[in-house]
C-alpha cells in the first residue's frame, strides 16, 4: 500500500519531481506570454516551491481563442456519446493509475497530508470524472406537447467556453466538479487555479489530452488573480465563469460579469456553518462529527463546522469530548503518512487566523484548547487544533471565516434561540443538528438555512448530492446529475407540419 511508504520516501520523490509548470492551450504546454513565472514558499517547510509560468491577459487571450476553436468547430460535442465517454472514463483511469504523482503535487502545493491527498482528493477527483462520463449517453431531450400540427423539441445545448476559477483547498476536487460536468456537456474549458495550487491542475490538463480529449477543450492557466483570473472573468468570450472561493472575489467576479458580456456566474463561497448539539443529542457522535468537521484539512474547508451551537447543559462535557479527540490527532510534516494534520497554506494565512485567535481571546471567549503556532522548527505554518467556549455570536471568530482549525462553541438555551443564532450569519452552506428526535431534527432541517444540512452527522458527501450555498455562500450547485444544467441551456426547436 502506498500509504505504508515513509516520509522520506515521498521526499526523494518531490525533490525528483519535474512537474508541468507552463501556461496550457491547444494540448501543449508553454511559457507565458510575457516569460514571467512565479514561486512561492511550500506550506510546509518554507522552502520555495516550482516556478510556475505567470499567466496574465495575454495567455487569457490565447486559452480563450483555443477553447472558443474547440467549441466552433464542434471537435469534442458533435462526437459520438460513446465515445465521449470512453475518452471521459479514460481520463478517469489515468488519474487513479497517477494517484501518487498526483498526491504529491497536491500535497506540495496545499500542505495537507499525503496520506489524505492519497486516499481522498485524488480518488473523488477520479470518480467526479468517472460520474459525468458516465452520464454522457444517458441525458435525453424532450418533446412538448404542443397539439397536432407542430412538434417543438426542447433541447438542451452547452453554453461555449466556461471560465472556471478555483481555490487552493481541495484544488483537485473542485477542479473536477466544474470539469466534469462542464465538459460531459460539450463545452470547452479554461481553468485558473489558484496561484498557490497549480500543479495539480496542470498535471490533469496532460492527462486529459492523453486520454483523447480534443485540443482545446481543456486549458489551464495558471497565475494570480488579480492578473488572469480577473482577465478570465471579463473576457468577452467567456459564456459562463464556475468559481469556487471567497465571497468578496465572487462579488468581484459577478461585476466583472455584468460589466462585460453578462456572462453567467455560479458561485461557491464562504461559510460559517453551525452546529447544533441539542441536549438529547448522541455525545460522542457529535464530538466525532465536529472535531474530524473542523480540523480535517487544517481547517481549510468552505463548509466546516465552525460554528457549534452547544444546549447549555451539554456543552462542556461535548467542549471536553472534541478536545480528547482532537488530542489524538497527529499534527506533524504532511509527507509523513500519520500526520493527520498538516500546514496551512501560506504564512499570510497562518497570520490571519493566528489574529482572529487574538481576537476570540480579547473578546472573552474561553480558550479550552490549543491558540498557537507549532512545529516552527519543520519551517512551515502550522496552527494547532483551537476551541473556544462561551462564545457569542457577535465575536468576531462567530462571524468572521477563519479558514483554519479553530472551533467557536456558543452555549443556548431554546430551540428557537439556537435556529435564530444559527441563521444569524451572511452565510448559508453547511449545517447540523445532532439529536434523538427527528422531530426536532426535521424542524431545524425546515428552518436552517444552508445548503446541506446534516443530521446526526457531520460532512457526509457524496458526488450524487448537490453542494452549495444559499445566502452569500453563493448559487449554483456542484456534484450530482442537477450540476450538469447550469453548464446547459435549453433551446425549442419547433416545426409546423405542412
Ligand atoms: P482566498 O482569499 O481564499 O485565496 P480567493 O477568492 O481570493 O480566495 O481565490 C480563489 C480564486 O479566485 C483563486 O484562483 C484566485 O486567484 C482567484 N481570484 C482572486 N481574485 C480574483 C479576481 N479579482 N478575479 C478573478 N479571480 C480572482
Amino acid at each position: 500500500m502506498t500509504t505504508t511508504y515513509s516520509r522520506d520516501h515521498w521526499q526523494t520523490a518531490l525533490d525528483r519531481l519535474t512537474p508541468k509548470t507552463g501556461v496550457f492551450f491547444d494540448g501543449r504546454f508553454r511559457d507565458a506570454a510575457s516569460g514571467a513565472t512565479f514561486s512561492r514558499p511550500r506550506p510546509f517547510d518554507g522552502r520555495d516551491g516550482f516556478a510556475v509560468a505567470r499567466g496574465a491577459g495575454a495567455d487569457i487571450d490565447a486559452a480563450v481563442a483555443s477553447a472558443k476553436k474547440a467549441f466552433d468547430d464542434k471537435r469534442w460535442r458533435a462526437k459520438d456519446p460513446a465515445e465521449k465517454k470512453r475518452i471521459m472514463l479514460r481520463w478517469a483511469d489515468l488519474v487513479r493509475e497517477n494517484t501518487e504523482e498526483l498526491a504529491l503535487l497536491e500535497t506540495a502545493d496545499v500542505g495537507k497530508p499525503i496520506s489524505d491527498a492519497l486516499a481522498v482528493d485524488v480518488k473523488s477527483c477520479a470518480n467526479t470524472l468517472q460520474f459525468y462520463a458516465e452520464t454522457i449517453d444517458k441525458h435525453y431531450d424532450e418533446v412538448a406537447p404542443t397539439g397536432p400540427n407542430d412538434r417543438a423539441i426542447v433541447k438542451r445545448e452547452p453554453l461555449g467556453v466556461i471560465g472556471a476559477i478555483t481555490p487552493w483547498n481541495y484544488p483537485l476536487i473542485i477542479d473536477a466538479w466544474k470539469l466534469g460536468p462542464a465538459i460531459a456537456a460539450g463545452n470547452s474549458v479554461v481553468l485558473k487555479p489558484a496561484e498557490q495550487s497549480p500543479l495539480g491542475a496542470l498535471r490533469l490538463a496532460e492527462l486529459a489530452v492523453e486520454a483523447g480529449l480534443p485540443e482545446g477543450v481543456f486549458n489551464v492557466v495558471p497565475g494570480f488573480g488579480a492578473e488572469a483570473g480577473k482577465a478570465l472573468a471579463e473576457h468577452p468570450d467567456v459564456a459562463m465563469i464556475a468559481f469556487t472561493g471567497s465571497t468578496v472575489t465572487g462579488k468581484a467576479i459577478m461585476a466583472a460579469a455584468a460589466q462585460s458580456n453578462l456572462k453567467r456566474v455560479a458561485l461557491e463561497l464562504g461559510g460559517k456553518s453551525p452546529v447544533v448539539v441539542l441536549d438529547d443529542g448522541d455525545l460522542d457522535a457529535a464530538a466525532n462529527a465536529i472535531a474530524w468537521g473542523i480540523f480535517y484539512n487544517s481547517g481549510e474547508t468552505c463548509h466546516s463546522p465552525t460554528r457549534i451551537l452547544a444546549a447549555r447543559k451539554v456543552q462542556d462535557e461535548l467542549v471536553a469530548k472534541v478536545a480528547a479527540i482532537a488530542g489524538t490527532l497527529k499534527q506533524d510534516h504532511p509527507l509523513d503518512p500519520a500526520t493527520q494534520i498538516g500546514a496551512l497554506i501560506e504564512e499570510k494565512h497562518m497570520h490571519k487566523v493566528l489574529g482572529l485567535i487574538g481576537k476570540g481571546r480579547s473578546e472573552g471567549a474561553s480558550l479550552r484548547m490549543g491558540g498557537k503556532r507549532v512545529l516552527q522548527d519543520l519551517g512551515g505554518f502550522y496552527v494547532e487544533p483551537t476551541i473556544f467556549a462561551d462564545a457569542s455570536n457577535d465575536m468576531t471568530i462567530a462571524r468572521e471565516e477563519i479558514f483554519g482549525p479553530v472551533l467557536t462553541v456558543i452555549p443556548f438555551d431554546r430551540d428557537d434561540e439556537a435556529i435564530a443564532i444559527a441563521n444569524d450569519t451572511i452565510y448559508g452552506l453547511g449545517a447540523g443538528v445532532f439529536t434523538a428526535d427527528m422531530t426536532r431534527a426535521h424542524r431545524f432541517s425546515e428552518d436552517i438555512q444552508a445548503g446541506t444540512v446534516w443530521i446526526n452527522g457531520y460532512d457526509l458527501s457524496n458526488i450524487s448530492t448537490p453542494f452549495g450555498g444559499f445566502k452569500q455562500s453563493g448559487f449554483g450547485r456542484d456534484r450530482s446529475i442537477h450540476a450538469i444544467d447550469k453548464y446547459m441551456d435549453f433551446k425549442t426547436v419547433w416545426q409546423r407540419f405542412l
